[in-house]
């Protein structure tokens, strides 16, 4: 088997196993987080997603709502039982976010973050580990190495698309990353094909490519209200969009051997 690890004490990744992520891109309020948890409850899917601390382009756009962000990711816990992954931008916060967060979410930016590698790696959860945009396949496996030496194998590798010349998409997303990765490491290897979308209807055609290619889960933005999102507006998917997105997968994953964790 190529890995096998607790996520929490009910969700056991496997091989074979598809891991679905869906939540907002960021946590906005307690009414937009915790509605598109119970959303996603409803479908089954065991982990949400939710940026309290944002890395965002520019410092004039939302940052996040940092602590108060991680409080509203602990009631929908509470109220959900979903598991958490959410974003870890500084290390200073690292106790306050594992004390909500059951997965710990490294951005494409910090991917090459080596100190904070090494202080994820020492923590012993799980890590969610994002492709840097700018990283090579051999960057990205050395960057994960840095926590896998600290003796935490629990990785999630997050291909989640590429600059290229191509600007006609947000990022590019390397499908071919997937097997490359699979062959060489063995650790998950999940795609987020809301960033390299940047726009909702590539998302569900990237998704399909993803279940196709082998990924081993994928991770979704979804927002009750995606054009009043106070980030990455045009990429989020509505709850209907997740929803008829949800369908194909259904009927995809057998045909690729994997079933729903
Ligand atoms: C995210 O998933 O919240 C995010 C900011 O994505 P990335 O780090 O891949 O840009
Ligand atoms: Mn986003």
């Amino acid at each position: 088997m190529r890995f096998s690890f607790d996520l929490t004490d009910d969700l056991l990744f496997e091989e074979g196993k598809f891991l679905m992520i869906g939540g907002p891109c960021a946590v906005e309020d307690a009414e937009q987080t915790i509605s598109t948890a119970k959303y996603l409850k409803k479908l089954g899917i065991p982990v949400l997603r939710g940026g309290a601390f944002k890395p965002r382009t520019s410092p004039d756009s939302f940052q996040g709502l940092g602590l108060n962000g991680l409080e509203i990711l602990r009631q929908a816990k509470e109220e959900t039982g979903m598991a958490i992954v959410t974003e870890l931008m500084d290390t200073a916060d690292l106790k306050e976010l594992m004390s909500v967060s059951d997965i710990i979410q490294i951005g494409s930016r910090n991917c090459q973050n080596f100190p904070m590698l090494r202080k994820v790696g020492k923590a012993g959860k799980p890590v969610l580990l994002k492709r840097g945009f700018g990283n090579t396949i051999d960057e990205f496996l050395n960057a994960a190495k840095y926590i896998t030496r600290e003796g935490n194998n629990k990785v999630i590798l997050v291909e989640r698309g590429i600059r290229t010349f191509e600007t006609s998409t947000r990022f590019t997303l390397e499908i071919s990353a997937v097997p490359v990765i699979q062959e060489r490491v063995d650790l998950p290897v999940i795609v987020d094909p809301s960033h390299p979308a940047g726009i909702a209807r590539y998302v569900a055609p990237l998704s399909r490519a993803s279940v196709a290619v082998g990924a081993d889960g994928l991770m979704i933005e979804v927002h009750p209200d995606p054009p009043r999102a106070k980030s990455d507006s045009q990429q989020q998917l509505d709850f209907n969009q997740f929803k008829s997105l949800k369908d194909e997968i259904d009927r995809l994953l057998p045909v690729c051997n994997r079933i729903y964790l």
